[in-house]
């Protein structure tokens, strides 16, 4: 049984990691201050769980040795991100430092959870992992896009400098169970705002892209890449390759929810980026994976899971 702390494990990503990790037989411990995520993710989690309320902020070691890391403590939706960009500054900073001085102490591997958003606006369609990448450094998302180039920095520099193992990821538009409606990310507003009967509310002219990638391929994907082999520290691109307009979306979810719901045009946040698709050549080489679940069916679970709350 090896013995995996999972950042962020009352989250979104998090819980259903945590879920699968347990499942397999391990033993969790989750490490949350509960910014953004939910006692409800892991009220009923089953198998060798235990939970610590804590700020990955702040330094902390732990009883007993750790084997894995997987650190996806961060807030995720732009509204969330946006609201403190201080704090997300120096969680994806200050918090990915310690998480990587405790991985060094326990020699432990550690698997940080990057994003798409290093890419920005990006000017190579699809992402590949080689693209640099188009950020804004002074604007509303550079705290959350900056933060997380400066977390791959701060991995790389720990494993040339410390020979710490580490696992980059880039995590494309994730979706799916255990999404707090109240999220502010386009899947969970366009469900809620469909199932209390309000008008879906696209921002801009809709015409934008993203890839929409269902949690447990995700999770899947984080899973396989932690047991890569020690030489392979990413950075690795978890996406659907699925490219849909915002206005897709929206009809999907009107036609799947009430098609007599509306859409309303909102104005467009600044430095919201037009389009975005991941390449997966190297997971699928590396890992051997790619999505199983399609945006309409995945869809479908989300829509069960909001259900039972709205
Ligand atoms: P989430 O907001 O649901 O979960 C983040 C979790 O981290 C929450 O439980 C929150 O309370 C916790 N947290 C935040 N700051 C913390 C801190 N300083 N100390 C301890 N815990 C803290 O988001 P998510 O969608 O589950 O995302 C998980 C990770 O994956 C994040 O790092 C995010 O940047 C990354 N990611 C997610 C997506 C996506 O589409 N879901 C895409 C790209 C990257
Ligand atoms: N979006 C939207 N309506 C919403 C929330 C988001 O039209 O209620 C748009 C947003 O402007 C962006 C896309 O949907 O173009 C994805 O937004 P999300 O916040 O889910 O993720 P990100 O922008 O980080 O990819």
């Amino acid at each position: 049984m090896k013995t995996i702390l999972v950042t962020g494990g009352a989250g979104f990503v998090g819980s259903n990691l945590c879920s699968k990790l347990l499942d397999r037989g391990n033993k969790v411990i989750c490490v949350d201050n509960f910014q953004t995520g939910r006692k409800q993710n892991i009220n009923d989690l089953n198998g060798e769980f235990e939970l610590l309320e804590h700020n990955i902020q702040t330094p902390f070691k732990t009883a007993e040795n750790i084997d894995e890391i997987y650190n996806l403590a961060s807030p995720a939706s732009p509204p969330h991100y946006q609201k403190n960009p201080i704090d997300t500054l120096k969680t994806n900073v200050i918090g990915m430092i310690n998480m990587l001085e405790l991985a060094k102490d326990n020699n432990a591997k550690i698997l940080q959870t990057s994003t798409s958003e290093v890419y920005g606006e990006p000017l190579e369609h699809p992402q590949k992992e080689s693209y640099r990448g188009n950020v804004n450094p002074n604007g509303i998302r550079a705290c959350y896009d900056e933060g997380k180039r400066c977390s791959e920095t701060l991995c790389f520099d720990y494993y040339r400098y410390y020979g710490v193992e580490i696992k980059v990821t880039r995590l494309f538009n994730t979706y799916g169970p255990n999404m707090d409606p109240l999220d502010g990310r386009v899947v969970s507003n366009f469900i809620t705002q469909a199932l209390e009967g309000e008008n879906l509310k696209i921002y801009g002219d809709g015409l934008q892209t993203r890839s929409f990638c269902y949690v447990d391929d995700t999770v899947d994907a984080l899973i396989k890449t932690m047991n890569t082999n020690k030489d392979f520290t990413g950075p690795i691109n978890i996406g659907n390759p699925a490219e849909f307009t915002i206005n897709d979306l929206a009809d999907l979810v009107i036609e799947k929810i009430d098609n007599n719901l509306n859409i309303e045009y909102c104005p467009l946040p600044s430095d919201d980026p037009t389009r975005r698709k991941p390449d997966i050549s190297l997971a699928k080489k590396v890992l051997g994976w790619s999505p199983k679940i399609a945006l309409s069916d995945g869809l479908d679970k989300t829509i069960d899971y909001f259900k039972k709350f709205i």
